[in-house]
């Protein structure tokens, strides 16, 4: 099969940006975008926000099922994030079993209701694995940036770290929740 130079280079950007396993962008990605997404919100003022999303109890899920099972749990649960987000947002597989979603302009109380919409998604749907299904759950942490809390000294870590500390506090307070915190 011949190539032409766009293809080959469709191709890389695809393997560059891509995580296979869910479809979703990958966190090279995710880190560019975010970056893009700080600077557009210092010159419009527009909120962003951040959603950190990780399974919960995921490890058990492999240990009890197997790895392949663990795999068809975030393939899923990646096609799940695929339809439920708009295409101005950017969602990506962070890392193992954890995804980060960026949502432009939009504030606080539109974040919690997209978060609460995707868990309660997650939380009713049968996971296909193998021959059975069973339910997962996720927890969400959340952090929006507005204009009113000074745009100049954003970055994307402060909000990732926000995100984090609202997912570790989602976490302590028995997982299968969405939790936002003032900062
Ligand atoms: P918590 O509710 O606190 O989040 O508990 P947890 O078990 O989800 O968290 P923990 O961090 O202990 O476990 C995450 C597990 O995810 C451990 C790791 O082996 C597994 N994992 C990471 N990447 C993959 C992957 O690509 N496929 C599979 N099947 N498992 C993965
Ligand atoms: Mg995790
Ligand atoms: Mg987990």
């Amino acid at each position: 099969m011949l190539l032409g130079r766009k293809d080959i280079y469709a191709n890389i950007q695809r393997i560059s940006f891509n995580d296979p396993l869910t479809g979703l962008s990958n966190r090279r990605m995710f880190e560019y975008v975010l970056d893009r997404e700080i600077k557009k919100m210092r010159r419009t003022g527009k909120p962003l926000s951040l959603l950190m999303v990780d399974v919960d109890f995921f490890k058990s899920i492999n240990d009890v099922h197997g790895h392949p099972s663990g795999d068809a749990v975030l393939e899923q649960i990646g096609a799940i994030i695929r339809e439920s987000f708009r295409s101005v947002d950017l969602a990506a597989r962070y890392g193992g079993e954890e995804f980060a979603i960026i949502l432009p302009d939009t504030d606080r109380a539109q974040a919690v209701s997209v978060a609460e919409r995707l868990r309660l998604k997650v939380a009713e749907r049968q996971f296909q694995i193998g021959k059975g299904c069973i339910n997962v759950t996720i927890s969400i942490g959340g952090a929006t940036w507005g204009s009113r809390d000074g745009a100049g000294d954003m970055t994307g870590e402060r909000l990732v770290a926000s995100a984090d500390k609202a997912l570790y506090q989602a976490k302590q307070m028995g997982r299968d929740i969405t939790i936002f915190i003032n900062e």
